[in-house]
This record gives structure tokens, sequence and C-alpha cells, in this order.
């Protein structure tokens, strides 16, 4: 592709093109700048040069032979890439009579690149830094077979029907981009917020089970407390600030400092302990506008956050509960196939090797027992302490971050957060940030991605829509809704003097679990006529049966 586009666009220049998951880009400088349709041009160009089939040949250079050949050439960022390499030697790659910085491997010619195809392009700035020039990425892919190609295609299709930017306003449930309020900060609709109000019900009533107390904290609060946690010092750019009356305050980025004030408000004793103190705690971010995305990076969101405080002793089983929480909730939003990362000790830690080295093998020994399948990220832990990330699978085979569960031996001390041993001895305690969702706002888009709008009925913000086909039977149509809304389901009428084929469609669109119409028959037998989403009907029946019916439905999906 880069020698394709170097014929076409004499002036490019060549920035970094690796591989990356189902497929690959590279990152040119063209001063004009090129167009989605000028993709067909450089895919033509392509096909010809894999039909000439050059060999690809490899050579080792001495840095400074590259340098010069790469500075005659006028590729400044390759020269710039090769300055950096610490290695004396670099390693090349040509065919015909393009050459490039590349560590390889490649394929023996042009000719065994089988079935390609160029997607998208978009705007990234040279080593991601915004003061560095902007260039154009090219994203494509490409596959040993045909089949393998136009099934990557479909997928992708699929996954643009999915977007949940597009599905969550058609469905109505969020408004992401109000400009007079300021980006990336989201609007629930009210069948939204429902859907939020269901997932954290089910959150709370389970942390509750397990154990959790749940907290509330401040939204605000004093700079002080985030100087002493160090936020300020770290992440002070993606802090929000309020001053008032000479008093700056903080909009909180992170929940911890708060559930430490509140462990803090009490002496505890080893009997104590643990304490796991759960909040659905709202954040504030201030991320740069390039890097928002819908619902996945915004500025304010809500975390299912909890911070459990416990002795050492405790950590195996405290993660294995945690663990244990992760695989339930996932296969309850139904959810088959996750995997884990464990991210361990960096460079640069502070706390005891002894005390990392042990919680690392605490780590990866739960997840070996609870059978989790995981990969080990040596060394990219921060440095406070070792994590385990979990990532989820999606019906179209794409990863979504949710869980995480981190261990922490910076706050603790920074916070004195202690309590008395059996020996009355004052002990520093192990302390473990966790969220199992993550971000609400970010599960809420995996789960309209996941599902594709068309939610399980004990998800479904609206599990029945009732259509009345005349006026006539509008009373009908609202004394039924009673009657199912003692049963616990959520109804709605649809009662608008609009015809039964338009009401039907409507509302099909919006992916409502079943549709009950209501004709004068119905109403006078006392009867119903109910449709199951994709558009199956299943007849008339009576209420009762009908309730049985969603009864069914909802205690089958109830619990795991
Ligand atoms: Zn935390």
């Amino acid at each position: 592709m880069a020698s394709a586009v170097k014929k076409l666009y004499p002036n490019a220049k060549l920035g970094i093109g690796p591989a990356i998951e189902n497929g690959f880009y590279y990152d040119f400088e063209i001063p004009q700048g090129i167009k989605e349709d000028d993709l067909d041009k450089i895919e033509d160009l392509m096909r010809e040069i894999i039909y000439k089939d050059y060999p690809f040949i490899h050579e080792m250079w001495e840095k400074d032979k590259a340098i010069e050949f790469f500075e005659r050439e006028g590729e400044k960022f390759k020269v710039e890439l090769i300055k950096d390499l610490k290695e004396n030697k670099v390693s090349i790659y040509k065919h015909n009579d393009f050459v490039d910085l590349c560590k390889g491997p490649h394929l023996n010619s042009t000719k065994e690149v089988k079935y390609f195809k160029l997607l998208s392009t978009s705007g990234a700035y040279w080593r991601g830094e915004e003061s560095n020039p902007q260039l154009v990425r090219i994203y494509g892919t490409a596959f040993y077979t045909e089949d393998e190609l136009n099934s990557y295609l479909k997928n992708l299709e699929e996954a643009k029907r999915r977007d949940h930017r597009i599905l969550g306003r058609e469905l109505d449930l969020v408004d992401i981009y109000h400009n007079e309020a300021g980006a990336g900060l989201v609007f629930y609709q009210p069948k939204g917020a429902l859907l939020r109000r269901i997932i954290e019900d089910w959150e709370i009533k389970e942390h509750l089970r397990r154990g959790y107390k749940m907290v509330i904290t401040p939204h605000i609060m004093d700079k002080k407390l985030w100087i002493k946690s160090g936020h300020l010092e770290y992440y002070q750019e993606y802090m929000y600030s309020i001053d008032k009356d000479n008093q700056s305050y903080i909009l909180k980025p992170m929940n911890c400092p708060g559930h430490i004030l509140i462990y803090k408000s009490k002496l505890h004793s080893w009997r104590d302990l643990p304490l796991r103190l759960f909040e659905l705690g709202t954040v504030y971010r201030y991320e740069k506008s390039g890097v928002l995305h819908g619902l996945l990076r915004v500025r304010g969101f809500t975390q299912d956050d909890a911070h459990i405080f416990c002795k050492k002793d405790d950590l195996y089983s405290e993660i294995e509960n945690v663990l244990d929480f992760v695989k339930y909730t996932m296969v309850k939003f139904g959810f088959e196939e996750f995997f884990a990362e464990l991210s361990t000790r960096p460079e640069k830690f502070i706390g005891e090797k002894e005390d990392w080295e042990n919680s690392e093998k605490i780590l990866e020994k739960v997840l070996k027992n609870k059978g989790f399948s995981y990969v080990i990220n040596k060394g990219e832990g921060a440095f406070y302490g070792p994590k385990i990330d979990i990532k989820l699978k999606d019906a179209l085979g794409r990863q979504w971050q949710c869980a995480t569960v981190q261990l922490d031996y910076n706050m603790p001390k920074r916070f004195q957060v202690t309590y008395r041993d059996a020996n009355g001895r004052e002990v520093l305690v192990a302390m473990v940030h966790r969220v199992i969702l993550g971000s609400i706002e970010r599960f809420i888009a995996t789960l309209i991605e996941h599902y594709g709008g068309r939610f399980p009925f004990w998800l479904a913000p609206i599990q029945i829509i009732i259509l009345n086909i005349t006026r006539e039977v509008k009373d009908y149509a609202y004394e039924l809704k009673d009657i199912l809304e003692k049963e616990n389901f959520r109804v709605d009428v649809d009662s608008r003097d609009e015809t039964l084929q338009k009401k039907i469609r409507e509302n099909e669109q919006e992916k409502i679990p079943y549709i009950v119409i209501l004709g004068k028959k119905e109403k006078e037998n006392k009867k119903v006529s109910v449709r199951k989403r994709g558009g199956i009907d299943l007849g008339v029946m009576g209420i009762e049966e009908a309730i049985g019916l969603f009864k069914k439905e909802r205690e089958e999906k109830k619990e795991v």
C-alpha cells in the first residue's frame, strides 16, 4: 500500500505502518490530503504491484547509510525513527523501486498478498503528539481466502449497524451531543435512564448480598485532599476545578480518596476487616476532545466502584470473591467469552518487592483456579500495584474492557489507612480497588452493540407495548397496562390515532420484546393478541395466559 501511495502522491512522506488486530494501517504526510474515493485508486495500483510479483528483499544497513538514504529521499519521519534506534544496523525491505524501514518479516513476494481491502482513512498526529504534523492514516485488511475477507467485511457492516451512537439515538436511550452543555457529557433519555436504573438496581442488590456496604461521597472535594492523594500531581490536566471564596475544589476524578475518608472516620480492629465500600460513583475527567467517543470515552461517567480494606491474609479470598462476582455478572448480562490480563511490577514502583511478588502470585493463582484464560503483561502494572483487567468478547467477537482489580501500596501509606492487629499494633491495610462493569456508560454501549439493541426481556426498558386499534378500546389498553404493572412488568401504551400498521412498524423498530394488540373483539372477550419481537405472531390468548408467558420469559433469564 505504501508503495502505491508513493506512486500516486510522489510528495507523500512515510510515517509508520504497523500490523494491528484484523489488519494494518500506514500513516502518511500528504499535503493535499486524500479522499475516501481515492482508496479505490490506491487499491487498483496495489493490485498491479501484486500482479507483477516483485520479490521482497531484506537487507541490513549500517545506520549511517540508512540515515543518508532516507534524508536524500526526503523521508524525514524515517530519519527521525532511525536516529532513535539503539542498534547500529537497521532492517530494510525493498520491492521494485520501493525501500522501507521495517522489522519484518515479509512474505516472499508481492504475489503472496491475496485478498485485501482498504477500509477507511483518519487523521493522526506524528507520534500521537498534537504539536506534531497531522498525518493521514489509511486502514486496510488482508486475508488468505476470499471467504475470510468477505465474512470479515460483513462483520464490519454489522458492527456499523450496531454502533451504539446510532442505535442509542434510534432507540431513544441517550443523547451525547448537546453542544450547549459541552462535549463528552451524557444525557439519558427516559428509556436510557430506565435501562441504567435496571442495571444499577441489579448491581446494588448483588453488592449488598456479597457483603459490600454502600456509600455515597461528595462530587466536589477540597483541593488539599487531591494533593494528599497525589492525584493533583499526576492527573492535574484531567481534573476540573472550581474556585469559591478563596478555596479550591476539585470535581472528583476518582472515588478512592472519598472512601478512604469514610474508612478513616472510625478506628478499626482486625475484627472489622475486610471492609468493602461500594459506590455508584460519578467521576469527571477532562479527556481531550480528540479521544472522546460516543459512550466509550466521555468526560463524566459513573463507575460501579468499590474499595476493599483488608488484611494481607485476606487478599486471596477477596480477589477470589471479586472474580467470582465478575464471572457471575458477565454471564448474567449475556457474555460468554472473556479473558484476563495481569499487569505486573514495572521498573519504577513503590512498596516492598516481596509484597509485589506475593500479590502477583495471588492474582495469578486466583485466575488459574477460577479458570480464566489470561495473559501476563510483564512490567505493565501501575507504579502502586499489580492489577487484573477483564476483557469481554461481544457477539461480533470484539473486545471490550470491563472489570479491573487493582492492588494499591500507595494510598494506604499516603493516608495512613490502618487497623489494630490482634496484638494491638497499628498495621497498614491491604487495599484493593475494583470495578465490575467499569464505567456504566461504557457498559451500556457494550450492551447496545452486543445485542444490537435487542435487549433480553429482563433488561429491556420497555418490555411490553400495548397498541389499541381504535379509540373505543383505549380504556381497555390502560386497564391491561394496570394489570401488567401490578405483576411488575414495564409496560407502555401507544394510543396515538395512527394506523395499526404504522404503530406496529414503529414499535418494532424500537425492538421492544412484546407487542400486545387490542381490538374490539379482544376487548369484548377480555383477550389479547400477542406478537413477539422479530414479527412472530403468537395469536390471541387470555390475559392470564399472556401473563404466564411474560413471567416465564422473565424467570427463565432471571438468575444465572
Ligand atoms: Zn479506587
